[in-house]
């Protein structure tokens, strides 16, 4: 397949880039580099010569990714591109809509418009808010409702799509899609190719990791007064192999008029406690922590009911041990202190 990938320099869009070479699919990327790296793309060029191409285009140029969608002979999008900081989210909600609602809006639009069928959207678990404690693990029948603008700006995207998928039903030009709910992904491509690379870094791994490394002195664990049995939030991790390997499964499966939500998470979680400890371990560094006040928008507990996607496709997590994801993250932080480089994705 040839296959447009919006964020593809990113850090999961760019994992995902890397399994679709590797499973003989010709990609565009398409990324505006505010959040992704032109180095990682860099990277996937030279691991794929000629299969991988690259475009320095914003979503939201609705004609310009139509006329790439047509050059390129697209069969399918895979829809990575956005803003993901739930307190940034709060801070400017009106930046979320627009990139992550009105951006995704555009790219569906250019789908449509260049009459490619296929269309894989990264959704997330924030769409469903704080769940009662009864529905966790969450299942995708939980009822949906944000607790922050980064959930409703992806929520919406989810309805258009719904939409969208009904009027190819009755009879509109032929659609089909996937939104993936993602927990929490962590990880690197194991052969150390690829890694995670955010700045600023809000994620408690990756802030962990910097920490053993000393380029962080500190860290401060946000809250230990939930009702859970530490005190502090619980996560589902799972590693980002998996999440781009459940990626092509779905969109190997994708058959015109199907419209498909999955839980992507491992089905077990970890509180923060536990992720420092695995992560003192696995680096045989202290990691000094300090205790702080609870970050607003945290859900106590949030992990993935996954036999949806285990049932339909077969699906497994590879990566079930924390320790393991945790490795190959390190590794890769160890081989690239500077992430992709001092200069890379400084945002714009
Ligand atoms: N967290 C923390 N200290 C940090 C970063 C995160 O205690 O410096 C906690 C955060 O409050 C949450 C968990 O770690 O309970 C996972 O946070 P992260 O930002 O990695 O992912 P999120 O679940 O918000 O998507």
């Amino acid at each position: 397949m040839n296959v447009l990938v919006s964020g593809g320099a990113g850090y999961i869009g760019s994992h995902a880039v890397l399994r679709l070479v590797e499973n003989g699919h010709q990609v565009l990327i398409v990324d505006n580099l505010s959040r992704g790296h032109r180095e990682a793309a860099a990277v996937l060029e030279s691991i794929a010569p000629g299969r991988v191409a690259f475009e320095d285009c914003d979503i939201l140029e609705t004609e310009r990714l139509a006329g790439l969608m047509t050059s390129h002979r697209c069969d399918a999008v895979l829809h990575f591109a956005a803003l993901a900081y739930v307190g940034e989210s709060v801070e400017q909600p009106l930046r979320y809509y627009r990139n992550n609602t009105a951006g995704a809006l555009s790219l569906i639009q250019a789908a449509e418009d260049a009459g490619v069928g296929r269309f894989v959207f990264s959704s997330t678990c924030a769409t469903y808010g704080e769940p009662p404690v009864d529905q966790v693990p969450i299942a995708e029948t939980c009822g949906q409702s944000p607790v922050n603008p980064y959930g409703w700006s992806k929520l919406m995207v989810e309805r258009m799509l719904i939409d969208r998928a009904g009027q190819a039903r009755a009879g509109g030009s032929p659609f089909a899609f996937a939104a993936l709910r993602y927990f929490n992904v962590a990880g690197a491509d194991p052969e150390g190719r690829l890694g995670e690379d955010h700045r600023p870094e809000s994620h408690l791994l990756p802030i962990c990791l910097e920490v053993a490394s000393g380029k962080r002195e500190s860290m401060t664990i946000f809250g230990d007064d939930y009702d859970t049995p530490d005190g502090t939030c619980i996560r589902d991790y799972v590693h980002v192999i998996d999440l781009v390997n459940a990626h092509l499964l779905v969109l190997e499966a994708l058959e015109p008029g199907d419209q498909r939500f999955y839980n992507i998470g491992v089905g077990r979680g970890y509180s923060v406690l536990e992720c420092i400890e695995a992560c003192r371990r696995v680096t045989g560094h202290p990691i000094p922590v300090t205790m702080g006040a609870r970050r607003p928008g945290d859900p106590p507990m949030l992990t993935a009911n996954p036999d949806r996607i285990r049932r339909e496709l077969g699906f497994e997590a590879r990566y079930t041990n924390l320790d393991e994801i945790i490795e190959t993250a390190w590794r890769w932080f160890q081989a690239n202190p500077q992430g992709y480089g001092p200069e890379a994705g400084s945002g714009r």
